[in-house]
């Protein structure tokens, strides 16, 4: 049987490329549009599990504790992120309360659990689990959705804000957004097509 080249497509322009070995701190990028094409990866799928698990914690207990204690003569009031959803839709808001709800609850959650469906048969029998490249599609295509980060953003200028009117005193879910953010980060990096050349076995990289 005739022996397929390996070669990666440009997302940007669909140039395509012959894959090579690319070494540590090296990426590959377009020659014509620039868009990247892949980048060393080294052992990082190794690490890719525990940070997904971990991920995972942090999600629980950024969920289940309150995000902050605000106390303003002798009264004080605390609420996690769910019961801050149930307060905007009291409150008459509730399309700011789904987008709250959907995009720092449940498509991180979905991304993931995929995440965690997809890698633990990868890393530890070396085969993709079933309905793999609809699961990596789907990754794809949440991707831009989860926004726990624009929402740390928001409570971190809440509390400056109130800090000058009331006592703010951050919660354990605080510091679990924080934390989630930074794993999140770094988890989301990874390249769906990173997935596929995981789980085929292809060891190159792409030259331009
Ligand atoms: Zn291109």
């Amino acid at each position: 049987m005739e022996e397929v080249p390996d070669l990666i497509a440009c997302e940007g322009c669909d140039a395509i490329y012959p894959r090579a070995q690319l070494r540590p701190h090296e990426a590959a990028s377009c020659r014509r549009c620039g868009t990247p094409l892949a980048r060393y990866w080294g052992r990082m799928h190794e690490r890719m599990l525990p940070l997904t698990v971990a991920c995972l914690i942090l999600f629980f207990i950024a969920n289940a504790f309150p995000i902050v204690r605000i106390e303003l003569r002798g009264l004080h009031s605390e609420t996690t992120l769910v019961g801050a959803v149930l307060t905007l839709a009291r409150e008459g808001m509730s399309e700011v309360g789904l987008l709250v709800l959907l995009t720092t609850l449940l498509f991180p959650l979905v991304q993931l659990c995929v995440l965690l469906y997809l890698l633990l048969p990868i890393t530890l029998r070396n085969q993709p689990p079933l309905g793999f490249a609809i699961l990596v599609r789907a990754m794809q295509a949440m991707r831009p959705w989860g926004m726990i980060e624009v929402f740390l953003l928001g409570v971190l200028v809440a509390i400056v804000k109130l800090s000058g009117m009331a006592h703010v005193i951050p919660g354990a879910a605080l510091w679990s957004f924080v934390g989630l953010t930074v794993l999140l980060t770094a988890v989301l990096s990874f390249e769906p097509q990173a997935f596929w050349r995981l789980t085929f076995g292809r060891k190159g990289e792409a030259r331009p």
